[in-house]
């Protein structure tokens, strides 16, 4: 028997959380946001399920952009950060990229360089999040120079939120209001959301959206939501019971020993660790599915292995199924207890863990 941990990637969940982007935004193009790996579920494949779906996808750097086309991706794929040095433009002109623009040096290169077609860009406005973006004021001013650039097939206007998955902040209202403002009088579409915003802030979804976490079933926010709460689960991490052991009340588990047995316990061992993406900062009573049934995480987390507090289960064997995280144990579940947020243990998935694709991609 192979190794049995494995990151189970659903398509079709996919699918229906890229259509609930849609049916929260309704008159809004969607471009799903793929990079990091797609979140961790292997880039090219995601974007291969979302391309007939998917007007345009993003990244957040030209190399992510060259691996999709060389695996045959032909939707546009906009650079969320732009370029990163002047010779990038024209190698992303070629590719079919758009470009964000959210600093003058960028906009220079663009100007400087030669380009066998002029490509659309995104203009990036800072609205408050204080990371990228030129100043509102400055934003009037940058446009005219993008339209008087010959490299330059069209405009659209963005910011980013810093806090849109909180529903009680009003930061969110003040950025979208900052950023109307900014570009008042500016005759082209605009893109303002992420996911937090296309499922909690329907008045910040604009001609374009920018859907990322809720892709890949993971909530942003905290606290259920009508809208968050119908998105489905597309990763599930999973392994099975490798051994199975009786303790006697008085014994310890695991490196440090950590955990230590209140009473005469079961101790399954599972292979999954830290080297396949679990967080190895999960605490003891870290929720973790055995065989169907809820136990808890007994001592520290190793590189290929945990171990798991079974004794009040049923049924469990050597070769039980086990789940880490996935439809009934979400991501961010998990993320809660280890002190991280889901994207994190997403997007850190290391390669060694295989995926396994299911839904018709
Ligand atoms: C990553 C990213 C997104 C997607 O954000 P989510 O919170 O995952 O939906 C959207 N816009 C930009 C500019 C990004 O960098």
């Amino acid at each position: 028997m192979a190794r049995p941990a494995a990151a189970r990637v659903d398509l079709d969940a996919l699918r229906h959380n890229y259509a609930l982007a849609q049916s929260c935004t309704p008159g809004s193009c969607n471009l799903a946001v793929v990079k990091a790996n797609a979140y961790g579920h292997g880039a090219l494949a995601v974007a291969r399920a979302l391309e007939p779906l998917a007007p345009a996808l993003g990244v957040a750097c030209l190399e992510e952009a060259i691996s999709l086309r060389d695996g045959g991706i032909e939707v546009p794929i906009l650079l969320l950060e732009g370029p990163f040095e002047a010779d990038e433009v024209v190698e992303a002109a070629r590719l079919n990229c758009w470009m964000m623009l959210d600093n003058a040096a960028q906009l220079q290169w663009l100007a400087d360089a030669s380009l066998a077609e002029p490509i659309h860009v995104w203009l990036k406005i800072d609205s408050g999040m204080h990371r990228l973006g030129l100043p509102p004021l400055q934003a009037g001013a940058a446009y005219q120079q993008l339209v008087e650039c010959e490299n330059v097939a069209s405009i659209l206007m963005a910011t980013h939120f810093a806090a849109a998955d909180e529903l009680d902040n009003g930061r969110t209202a003040e950025q979208i209001a900052l950023f109307e403002h900014a570009c008042e009088g500016i005759p082209v579409g605009r893109s303002m959301a992420n996911s937090a915003g296309i499922l909690g802030w329907p008045e910040a979804s604009g001609d374009w959206n920018r859907p990322g976490i809720m892709l890949y079933g993971a909530s942003p926010f905290s606290e259920p939501h009508p809208e968050a709460d119908k998105l489905r689960s597309v990763m599930e991490l999973a392994s099975k019971v490798i051994s199975l052991r009786h303790i006697p009340a008085g014994e310890s588990v695991g490196y440090g020993g950590r955990w230590r047995a209140e009473r005469e316990s079961v101790i399954a061992t599972i292979a999954i660790g830290y080297g396949d993406g679990y967080p190895r900062h999960a605490p003891d009573g870290t929720p973790v599915i055995v065989q169907g049934q809820r136990a808890s995480l007994a001592g520290r987390v190793s590189m290929d292995m945990i171990t798991v507090d079974v004794t009040d289960l049923h049924n469990v064997r050597q070769g039980s199924e086990v789940v880490l995280w996935g439809a009934e144990l979400p991501v961010n579940e998990i993320a809660t207890h280890a002190g991280t947020i889901g994207y994190e243990l997403l997007t850190r998935m290391p390669d060694r863990t295989p995926r396994i694709y299911s839904g018709a991609g």
